[in-house]
């Protein structure tokens, strides 16, 4: 059963476990998909009943980061831990290698998701990178068809929240992938385009810090983070 944080069911699992799953979802017959919210996107997902139904809709969903743990922890239904985004791409990439399979990398601005291939491949030697696609485009059909004809086994779709979510739930299919995981600005990371906080500050809960004195233009998006720990406390009260 999922841990429900404001409206969004998390599945409690540890990264281990996550990548595991995912691993399953990628044997499994027809498409799959994950989605990785933070509380910015449960925020989101408050106000925008698309975006909820959307990530709620996933067939993995997990806490990208401190604040859900911290929010479901508060709510007296703790989760495991954290599950960033971009760590349960890596461990799916791991695994992924060694079993040969293929991924598309689709988002981000024109030249990173090709570039981050480059990389992701060189590191990941049994991965084959059947394609990349970057996240500016017009028309979905001409992308479907680039997916569906590299033939790749997973996509990682980083268009942004909800616009990946809702990506994936209307054209997952389509493309013929077994799974699709929406990552956010993991390509950009993946690419070296953006920088990761260093472990001190993630181990001490703290990467949103380090990415607000990274990029400050991101401090209107953030206030999102103290307001979703105030609605976690009305919502803690009223239960
Ligand atoms: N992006 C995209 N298409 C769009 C809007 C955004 O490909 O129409 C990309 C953007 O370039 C970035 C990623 O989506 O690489 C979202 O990054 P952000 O830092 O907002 O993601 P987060 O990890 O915070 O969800």
């Amino acid at each position: 059963m999922r841990i429900n944080v404001l409206g969004v069911g998390f599945d409690n699992l540890t990264m281990e476990e996550a990548v595991e799953r995912g691993m399953e979802l990628l044997h499994s017959p027809g498409t799959h998909t994950v989605a990785t919210p933070n509380p910015e996107i449960v925020e989101v997902c408050r106000e925008n009943l698309a975006a909820r139904q959307a990530v709620n809709g996933a067939d993995l969903v997990l806490p990208d980061g401190i604040g859900v743990v911290k929010g479901a922890k508060m709510l007296g239904t703790p989760l495991k831990e954290k599950v960033p985004g971009i760590e349960f791409a890596s461990g799916l990439m791991e695994r992924m290698a060694a079993e040969g399979r293929s991924l598309y990398l689709l988002g981000a601005k024109p030249g990173v998701a090709e570039s981050a291939g480059e990389k992701l491949a060189a590191k990941y030697p049994g991965l084959t990178i059947a394609g990349t696609h970057d996240g500016y485009f017009q028309e979905d059909g001409p992308v479907i068809e680039d997916i569906r004809q590299s033939g790749a086994d997973c996509v990682f779709v980083c268009l942004g929240a909800p616009k990946q979510e809702l990506w994936m739930a209307k054209h997952g299919e389509a493309t013929g992938a077994r799974l699709l995981c929406g990552l956010g600005g993991s390509l950009d990371v993946f690419a070296g385009v953006v920088e990761r906080a260093p472990k001190f500050w993630s181990d001490h809960g703290l990467e949103w810090f380090y990415r607000l004195c990274k990029e400050p233009r991101r401090a209107g998006r953030m206030m999102k983070l103290p307001l979703f720990l105030v609605h976690v406390q009305k919502e803690k009260r009223r239960r």
